[in-house]
Order: C-alpha cells, then sequence, then structure tokens
C-alpha cells in the first residue's frame, strides 16, 4: 500500500481511530469508485474488526502471521459474508439466508462481518429484510455495505449507516465512450478535423452541450495528470506529453468563459477548434 491517495489516508486514518477509540458502529456504508482498487481497503477494515490480535494499524495487518487475516485474503473466512447482486437486483432471499446463518449461530465474543456489494441494488423489499437488522443487530455482527454513489442507495438504508468514503473528489465517474473517442481525436489534430462534423452532430450540439463536454474534458485531463496509472479506460493517453494537456486545459479555461448566451456557437467552435489544433 504505497502511494497512498489523499483520501485512501483519511480512510485508513479513520478506521485507525474508530478502532482505536473502540467506537466501532453496527452498520457502514462505503462509497467507493474503483472496486478492484479499492476493496483492499475495505477488507483492511474487515480485518481489524476480526482479527484476534486486536490490531489497531493498518500497517500492523501485514505481519502474516495471522490466520484468520490470512483466510480474509484468501475469501475463505466464515465469519465473513459477501454478498453481490444476483442480476440487476440484490434479492430478499440472498439476505433471508445471511440472517439465518448468521443469527442461528452465535458466538460469544467474537465478531463477524458481511459486506453487501452494490447496496444502491437494494430494493424496497430487500431493503426491508435487512434494515431490522441494521436497526437492532445482534451483538459482534457488523455490516458494510459498498456503493458506488450514496445518493443511489434507499433513504432507510442510508440512515442506518454511518458513511465512510474512499470516493476521490476528482473522481470523473464512468466517461461516455463518445467523449473517450473526442479526446482521442484532439489529441490528434488530423483526425478533429476529419470527425468535425461527426463530432458537433454527437456530442456538441448545442452550446449546453458544449459545455459540460468541455468541463468533462478538462476535468479528464486534471484527473489523469493527478492519477496516470488510476483508471484503464484512459490508459490511451500514456505516452502523451504532459505539456500537451496543461495546453488543452488553457484554452478550454480561456474559451469557455466566453461561451455566453448571445454568442454565436458556431464561431466560437470554429476558434476553440483552430486553437486545439494548433496544440503541439
Ligand atoms: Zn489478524
Amino acid at each position: 500500500m504505497n502511494d497512498l491517495t489523499y483520501v485512501q489516508k483519511k480512510f485508513i486514518n479513520y478506521i485507525e481511530t474508530i478502532m482505536q477509540s473502540n467506537k466501532l458502529s453496527h452498520s457502514y456504508l462505503i462509497e467507493l469508485g474503483d472496486s478492484s482498487l479499492e476493496f483492499p481497503f475495505v477488507l483492511s477494515f474487515v480485518k481489524m474488526i476480526v482479527c484476534p490480535k486486536n490490531v489497531t494499524k493498518v500497517a500492523s495487518l501485514d505481519c502474516g502471521q495471522c490466520s484468520i487475516c490470512r483466510f480474509i485474503d484468501e475469501n475463505s473466512f466464515l465469519d465473513l459474508k459477501i454478498i453481490e447482486a444476483d442480476g440487476a437486483q440484490i434479492k430478499k432471499n440472498q439476505l433471508l439466508s445471511l440472517k439465518d446463518e448468521y443469527q442461528n449461530t452465535s458466538l460469544i465474543g467474537k465478531r463477524r462481518v458481511y459486506i453487501i456489494k452494490d447496496a444502491e441494488k437494494l430494493n424496497p423489499s430487500s431493503a426491508n429484510t435487512i434494515l431490522k437488522f441494521l436497526e437492532e443487530p445482534e451483538e459482534g455482527i457488523v455490516a458494510i455495505l459498498l456503493t458506488k454513489n450514496r445518493y443511489q442507495v434507499l433513504e432507510t438504508i442510508l440512515s442506518r449507516c454511518q458513511v465512510l468514503s474512499l470516493l476521490d473528489t476528482t473522481d470523473i465517474g464512468i466517461v461516455d465512450d463518445n467523449i473517450l473517442l473526442f479526446i482521442q481525436y484532439l489529441l490528434h489534430p488530423s483526425d478533429l478535423f476529419i470527425h468535425y462534423k461527426e463530432i458537433i452532430e454527437t456530442i456538441l450540439i448545442d452550446k449546453e452541450c458544449a459545455k459540460k463536454v468541455f468541463n468533462l474534458v478538462e476535468k479528464i485531463f486534471i484527473y489523469y495528470l493527478s492519477y496516470p496509472d488510476g483508471r484503464d479506460d484512459l490508459s490511451f493517453l500514456n505516452g502523451i506529453e504532459k505539456k500537451k494537456f496543461l495546453d488543452y486545459i488553457t484554452i478550454i479555461e480561456e474559451e469557455l468563459p466566453k461561451l455566453v448566451y448571445n454568442i454565436n456557437y458556431k464561431l466560437w467552435l470554429d476558434s476553440i477548434y483552430s486553437r486545439f489544433m494548433e496544440v503541439k
């Protein structure tokens, strides 16, 4: 776990504080973007909760001496259940069997954790099943719900969880293929020229579209400069000079404010276009 981002450090700090001050709650909702990158942080939290060594520092988890932590890494720890959506939704019976399993076997003094991935896929019926469990948890059972966006989670669930976030504030979310294509054209002025009409008809239809697109493009470039290896879908930017991105960012920042209501949109487009084509 080298080169942690600010948000990741903050997260670690937070879970360490929880453990050190003995303030473990019964239910957490953790927001995360790229789950393959960020899931290990969730597992660190799980380990801290269940590790018999009462670890309160994430760094101390790497000793490799504890069998429970190793079982967690191998995904074979029996007191950690992970529930994933069965298709587009998390179904009621998935949660019923979890409840049965955890409620009917009591382990005195031991903690158990269940993780619900994509908590926004809890529908009202499956949410109902889990609500009571969240409200009146059995001693020692900790719920960790994961989501990409807390605002998509049912309010009844959200209000019962303590929210932690691994989401970067510069997070750009899922980027539409057309935008990615546009960026590719942008970086190769001859393509930009050839596809001019097509681009206008698909993503730069009017001023409002242009504002959104160029704001996003700028955000993507800023993100890429901060995290060059952060996302697979931006790997096509690898190898391009940093200066080029800064030039595009400058152009966007200078041209976008000119896009006021009474400007001739077509002329504005022509001018920002010709500036893009000049970037070397
Ligand atoms: Zn351990």
